[in-house]
């Protein structure tokens, strides 16, 4: 335990000693799970608003714990940053996500979804990364604009240029870089321009102005009508997350914006449901 006043005291909340015991846990326990394979990834659609084509599917990890059942991310990613095991089980997610990706390719040939896959900030400053991509790619036999990687602004703009260099390499490479969360962040406008980026994924905490289709004046209308100009003007796509309602997904495609994600598409879900909506 650390030794500061400030963690001393916090044995003393009950409260808050469960939660740093059950983070301990879960941060102690992290690489041996990896090791037994209790990790998984549901994907999710990306839609073509235009008429509907599922384009893309955003790959997200769970933990299958044996003790605390199944983990959303944000129970674990964090931590997983803190200790550095992002690193490997990132790759790991990244090298599950190309394999599925290649059995759709092999199953729905030009028409298959490529895969979205998060990039974690530590992850965007390893030195290997570019390194791992190219091989996992070579090893699955992946196209590499089959692969998009998906950076909060945080983990492209941050102090080093590392990850900018790798972003480039990537990007030359063919793979696509996204920005996630798009409007929460840390944005240099100025900079967005000269970055290697295809794609922007707007955050959904804008969507819940967008409920009435017939609010014109709601601010996050104005605020993702801009988001949408922006993104065009700078010849980028652009993808709403956390779309929820019909109303929401009509009001983006008249906004002009390109593909929407959220409950209203579909879920994140299995491989196997992704077959049958491909299928339809
Ligand atoms: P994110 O990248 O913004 O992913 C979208 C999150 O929104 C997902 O949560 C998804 O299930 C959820 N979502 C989808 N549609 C809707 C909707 O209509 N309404 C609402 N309210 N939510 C919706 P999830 O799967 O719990 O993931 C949470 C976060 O964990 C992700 O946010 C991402 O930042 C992180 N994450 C997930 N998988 C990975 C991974 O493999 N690596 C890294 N580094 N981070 C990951
Ligand atoms: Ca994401
Ligand atoms: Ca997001």
């Amino acid at each position: 335990a650390k030794a500061d006043g400030k963690s001393r005291w916090a044995l003393y909340d009950p409260d808050r000693n469960a939660k740093e015991v059950a983070r301990f846990t879960l941060s102690a326990t992290m690489p041996a799970a990896l090791e037994r394979d209790e990790f998984y990834v549901d994907y999710q659609p990306l839609v073509r608003l235009e008429d509907s084509t599922v384009v893309g599917v955003e790959a997200l990890v769970r933990w299958q714990h044996p003790e605390f059942g199944r983990l959303a991310p944000d129970r674990f990613i964090e931590l997983a940053e803190e200790t550095g095991l992002i690193v490997p089980l990132g790759r790991w997610v990244l090298r599950r996500a190309c394999e599925q990706a290649r059995r759709w390719r092999e199953e729905f040939g030009e028409s298959a979804p490529f895969v979205s896959v998060n990039l974690a900030v530590r992850q965007s400053r390893d030195p290997e990364l570019v390194r791992d991509v190219k091989r996992i790619l070579d090893e699955c036999a992946l196209p590499p604009n089959q692969l998009q990687l998906e950076l909060t602004e945080s983990a492209i703009m941050g102090t080093a240029d590392e990850p900018l260099e790798a972003l480039r390499a990537l990007s030359e490479m063919g793979v696509r870089i996204a920005i996630d969360d798009f409007g929460t962040g840390y944005s240099n406008l100025a900079y967005l321009k000269h970055l290697p980026v295809h794609e922007l994924k707007i955050a959904g905490s804008f969507m819940e102005g967008l409920r009435a289709a017939d609010e014109e004046d709601a601010v996050d209308v104005q605020i993702v009508s801009t988001l949408v100009q922006l993104a065009h003007a700078l010849r980028l796509g652009v993808t709403a997350e956390g779309v929820e309602t019909p109303a929401q997904a009509k009001r983006l495609h008249r906004i002009g914006c390109d593909t929407g994600q959220g409950w209203f598409f579909a879920k994140p879900m299995k491989p196997a449901e992704i077959d049958e909506m491909l299928r339809r």
